[in-house]
């Protein structure tokens, strides 16, 4: 029997993922825009928290076990930012290419051995608002910061991410190569044992 579980994500590349790792295992996951889920305020201060501020608020308005991701990518020389605030690295209005953008001007001629960063993803899962036990889960890529974007792949800080058992950037793997080794894919692992 499929179990369904909403994403309380509105980012169709982690829909993508989530929707392609968790399907041979029985869960059907459901984006929260078909459920008119309104997106949280992110006010916790670690990804921890934040995970499960978003879910707790997409099991209130769905009544369905919902899943919450909150990742992104620290960067060493940086002292772990962007860390949570990752996809607001460059303002409210950010985009990709802003965040960047901003990034590569922060790290502008430091060293390879300097660029060191990793991808970190925390879920939680809630199996109702009230849940006083979510699973929580963790997972971490280490790599290192790009002097300039390559590949058209993947999402957020891919082109600028270098992931070392590859050899290349998280944009120029396949979606197949990166769901193997990704800070996500990782947190997920961990998430199906426990489930199970
Ligand atoms: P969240 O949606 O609050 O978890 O923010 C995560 C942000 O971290 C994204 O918007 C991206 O900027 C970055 N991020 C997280 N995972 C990835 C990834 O797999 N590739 C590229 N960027 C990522």
């Amino acid at each position: 029997m499929t179990q369904q579980v909403v994403l309380a994500s509105s980012n169709p590349g982690k829909l993508n993922e989530f929707q392609q790792l968790l399907a041979n295992v029985g869960f059907e996951v459901l984006p929260q825009s078909q459920f008119n889920v309104a997106d949280a305020a992110e006010t916790g201060l670690s990804f921890v928290e934040n995970a499960i501020i978003k879910a707790r608020n997409a099991c209130r308005t769905t009544g369905l076990p919902a899943l919450a991701d909150d990742s992104g990518i620290e960067v060493d020389y940086l002292k772990g930012q962007p860390g949570i605030y990752s996809a607001r690295y460059s303002g409210p209005n950010a985009t990709n290419e802003s965040n960047n953008t901003k990034l590569l001007q922060a790290l502008q001629g430091v060293p390879a051995s300097e660029r060191g960063a990793r991808y970190q993803c925390v879920l939680v899962y809630m199996r109702h608002s009230e849940d006083p036990t979510p699973l929580i889960c963790q997972g971490s890529w280490e790599g290192r910061i790009l002097e300039a974007p390559t590949g058209t792949g993947g999402f957020g800080y891919d082109p600028l991410f270098f992931a070392p058992e590859h050899g290349c950037s998280a944009a120029e793997l396949s979606k197949d190569e990166k769901g193997k080794i990704s800070h996500r894919a990782k947190a997920l692992q961990s998430l199906l044992s426990q489930l199970q």
